[in-house]
């Protein structure tokens, strides 16, 4: 076996083998033709290649230096490869057909990769090698309004773009003397959110709750919520089902709210390295908009199958497992991904990166280690509860169990002043009610605290696509938290709600107008709302008897 193997196109001459043979310090060379090599030559020396090979187009000289090896073990898209002696953690290999994979075990003798795409027809034997480059994805504004997968290949059948700039997968965050607190808000546009759960921009909060209630639909409003504010979305499904996908993105384009966002998907169909690689993907795309300074906001949909899909790989490259078999960095990789969403202060550019992470939970068990882990790194939870959800009470907030630890902060004034006394309404009708189960007669305070709670409870109904501005609802609020509502039959609140805000509308739409720039509600706005909020009902009673 000679020192080094050269391959190039050519037959090269025996004086310049010499030549080469000196240059590479080898003792014994072999020569050997292959025809892909356009110019130039590859040697290959133990367990590394050298190219010299020139690229025609660019007339340049490669000289690069790769580090190859051999797959020994391959199956359920995870190998295994001898050599590879200069592979990085968390590098791309190429394997012999083109198809890529990424490193994510390292031991002396060999690496564990997963693979990225099909791996039906790699076998044992076939030669790998590394390419220097850490996984990156294609960012900038023209990825806006597009469907792709964690590597960056559009899925939307449209043309694949040109980006100007590629952004690493994994990131340090941000450190602290980059960052400022949370001052702006992000509405969600939810009234039970935006009044008593308020979320700030950079902020980290949590969407928990069992399937099917209703945890897709806060995200889905919030997007298109988004649509006046400015912020631009990121969504990253992962594990759901493509018709699923489809049905969200279909809601999105109805709402002309893809303009401002973009979907990466791994679908329950893909492999679960592409799944452990989806939130990393969408954060970059974020990181885009917040090193210019812009605002943006990614979902994570959800994150219990990321840990899945996380576990399975980690399971198939044979690392550790510890509690429910996850693997024991399960809580860094998941703290590594939401630290990365911050507020940046002015001399960093001031950009901001707001996550919305979903955790799916068993029969509501928050204490599950997955839950219990997500729960400690974020601002705060948004909690979703089956019961309600099926009681009709949608979104299905369980308000007494849901918090948000710094958006406070950030709340809008007008919304404060209204939604202070709403949180406390409802904190005594939950108490009230579970006492009134057992209690056949109830004095008259307590009969008000109930109606009032029960009331309240309906205002806060809202439909999953049917976002409201922050201006309207203060005033929707208001006429709740001040008794408006309090004599009218539950099943009519929605439709008075509908029939306040046309009417404030017609008559008097400087108040929103006031609200939303002024941002609190004077002691004159208070004056003129509560005037037009009266004729407003008497109106809406006079039509209703009048029919
Ligand atoms: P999964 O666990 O399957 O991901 P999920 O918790 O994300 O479910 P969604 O898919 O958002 O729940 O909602 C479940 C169903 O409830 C959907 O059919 C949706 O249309 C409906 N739904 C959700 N929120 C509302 C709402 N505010 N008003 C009316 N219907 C709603
Ligand atoms: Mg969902």
């Amino acid at each position: 076996m000679p020192d080094a193997l050269i391959r190039s196109r050519v037959i090269i001459s025996p004086d310049e083998l010499i030549k080469v043979k000196k240059h590479l310090g080898v003792s014994s060379i072999k020569n050997e033709i292959d025809a892909s090599i356009p110019a130039g030559f590859l040697a290959e020396i133990g367990d590394k290649i050298f190219d010299f090979t020139i690229d025609i187009n660019q007339a340049s000289h490669r000289q690069k230096e790769y580090s190859i090896g051999r797959i020994t073990l391959i199956g359920d898209g995870v190998a295994e490869a001898d050599g590879l002696s200069e592979a990085m953690m968390g590098e791309i290999v190429e394997i012999e057909d083109k198809t890529r994979g990424l490193v994510l075990n390292l031991s002396v003798k060999s690496a564990g990769i997963v693979i990225l795409g099909d791996n039906s027809r790699i076998k044992p034997g076939d030669l790998v090698k590394t390419t220097g480059r850490l996984l990156s994805i294609p960012v900038g504004q023209e990825v806006l309004g597009r469907v792709i997968d964690p590597l960056g290949q559009p899925l939307d059948g449209k043309p694949e773009f040109l980006p100007q700039k590629f952004n690493p997968l994994e990131k340090i965050a941000p450190g602290v003397m980059a960052r400022q607190s949370v001052s702006v808000p992000l509405q969600t546009g939810i009234k039970a959110i935006d009044g008593m759960i308020p979320i700030g921009r950079g902020q980290r909060e949590l969407i928990i709750g069992d399937r099917q209630t209703g945890k897709t639909s806060i995200a889905l409003s919030t997007i298109i919520n988004q649509k006046n504010e400015g912020v631009f979305c990121v969504y990253v499904a992962i594990g759901q089902k493509r018709s699923n996908i489809a049905q969200f993105i279909a809601v999105l384009e109805k709402f002309g709210a893809m303009s401002h966002t973009v979907v990466v998907a791994a679908s329950a169909s893909n492999s679960p390295a592409m799944q452990y690689l989806a939130p990393y993907a969408g954060c970059a795309i974020g990181e885009y908009f917040l090193e210019k300074g812009q605002d943006a906001l990614v979902i994570y949909d959800d994150l219990s199958k990321h840990s899945w899909a996380y576990r399975q790989i980690s399971l198939l490259l044979r690392r550790p497992s510890g509690r429910e078999a996850y693997p024991g960095d399960i809580f860094y990789a998941h703290s590594r991904l939401l630290e990365r969403s911050c507020r940046l202060n002015q001399k960093s550019g001031g950009g901001s990166l707001t996550a919305m992470p979903v955790i799916e939970t068993q029969a509501g068990d928050l204490s599950a280690y997955i839950p219990t882990n997500v729960i400690s790194i974020t601002d705060g939870q948004i909690y979703l509860e089956s019961d309600l959800f099926n009681s009709g009470q949608k979104p299905a907030i369980n308000v007494g169990n849901s918090v948000s630890r710094v958006g406070g902060a950030a709340q809008i004034k007008a919304i404060k002043q209204v939604a202070g006394r709403l949180r406390l309404d409802l904190a005594q009708y939950r108490e009230l009610q579970a006492f009134a189960q057992f209690a056949s007669d109830l004095d008259e305070r307590t009969k008000k605290d109930l109606n009032r709670g029960a009331k309240l409870t309906e205002l806060l109904k809202q439909d999953r696509d049917d976002p409201m501005p922050v201006e309207r609802q203060v005033v929707s609020i208001w006429a709740g938290t001040n008794g408006i509502l309090d004599d009218l039959d539950l099943g009519k609140i929605k439709n008075f709600e509908n029939h306040l805000l046309a009417y404030v509308e017609r008559h008097n739409p400087e108040i929103f107008e006031k609200i939303a720039k002024e941002k609190l509600l004077s002691p004159e706005t208070i004056e003129k709302l509560s005037k037009i909020v009266r004729d407003a009902k008497q109106v809406y009673i006079q039509e209703e008897n009048g029919d």
